[in-house]
């Protein structure tokens, strides 16, 4: 029983660690702010490290190669494993296939707490160096992170800064382009009668020196089929916040009037359209104003985008 009795052990100590752990990662995330100031100018220190020291490399998983966090596993020859990766490895050890067990590598990860590295996206310009156990939490924030591509419809995987997403859009997507801040713009679809497959359309808008994506699209709102259009702003939501934008569509003296504040593009397309954050349409009151016989859908929207001072 000894085996079995010092694994045990081991499970209940990995336990109160990892409940330290926690508390330290509260700790530091409450004075960010102070400890970002202060490492942000320790760029030489004694444990800032860069991406090829032998430490770095020791903390990278050897399965999926990135950089482990705790709980770190190792097999009882030392061998060490992140723990995502010791779950797919069926209990054996990937560098000696000796049976894992549950051991965890406290050392190595009391290791990774002294440590100080830069933010993943360093290449792109962000100067910022962490504690190893916050940089995470900063990289999934990081405003020098790459944008996911604003198109909407297709599973489009291309990342990149805003210069390299227009040229995208125009190049692979067709989209069109228009310079300034007022537009007017006619959709037109001849069975309007069809929503189950979203239609959508996109237009990017340059203005005040950003780009802006203007989306249109058919889709059903519960059991109403609706149009809705809205305002992508292609940067950070601080920046969105300081523009504003209205539409109108209409016809016949009635008209309809939406204004609003340009979402990022950080938030997905798919959230900004289920948010209803934008000028919606019901499928009646659509085919009214595109006159007629009420069998084409024929739109005329017109809009502005202005700044906030
Ligand atoms: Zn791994
Ligand atoms: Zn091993
Ligand atoms: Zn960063
Ligand atoms: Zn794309």
């Amino acid at each position: 029983m000894a085996p079995g009795g010092s694994a045990c052990k081991e499970v209940l100590e990995s336990r109160q660690t990892f409940s330290d752990y926690d508390t330290a990662k509260v700790k530091s995330e409450s004075n960010s702010n102070s400890t970002h100031k202060k490492t942000s100018s320790g760029l030489g220190g004694k444990y800032g490290i860069n991406s090829k020291s032998s430490v770095h490399a020791l903390l990278e998983c050897p399965v999926c190669k990135n950089l482990m966090y705790p709980p770190i596993h190792q097999c009882p020859n030392g061998h060490t494993l992140c723990s995502k990766c010791k779950i797919g490895m069926h209990n054996r050890c990937p560098t000696c296939h000796y049976d894992l067990g549950n051991i965890r590598c406290l050392a190595l990860e009391k290791v990774a707490e002294s440590l100080e590295i830069p933010c993943r996206y360093q290449n792109v310009g962000c100067p910022d160096i962490f504690p190893y156990y916050s940089k995470l939490k900063h990289e999934q924030n990081c405003r020098f992170r790459p944008y996911n591509c604003p198109y909407a419809g297709s599973e489009c995987s291309v990342v990149g800064d805003i210069p390299t997403l227009v040229a995208h859009l125009k190049d692979d997507h067709r989209v069109d382009m228009h310079i300034g801040s007022s537009f007017n713009h006619r959709y037109v679809k001849s069975n309007p009668h069809e929503v189950e497959n979203a239609t959508w359309m996109l237009t990017v808008f340059h203005c005040f020196g950003r780009h802006f994506c203007l989306h249109f699209e058919a889709f059903q709102l519960g059991m109403a089929p609706v149009y809705m259009a809205f305002l992508r702003f292609m940067g950070d939501d601080n920046e969105a916040k300081k523009f504003n934008y209205s539409l109108e569509v209409g016809a016949n003296g009635r008209k309809l009037i939406w204004q609003g504040i340009p979402r990022s593009i950080r938030d997905s397309h798919r959230k900004v359209r289920d948010s209803q954050d934008g000028l919606i349409i019901q499928r009646n009151l659509a085919l009214y104003f595109s006159g007629g016989d009420r069998q084409e859908l024929k739109l005329r929207i017109t809009g502005r985008i202005w700044k906030e001072d």
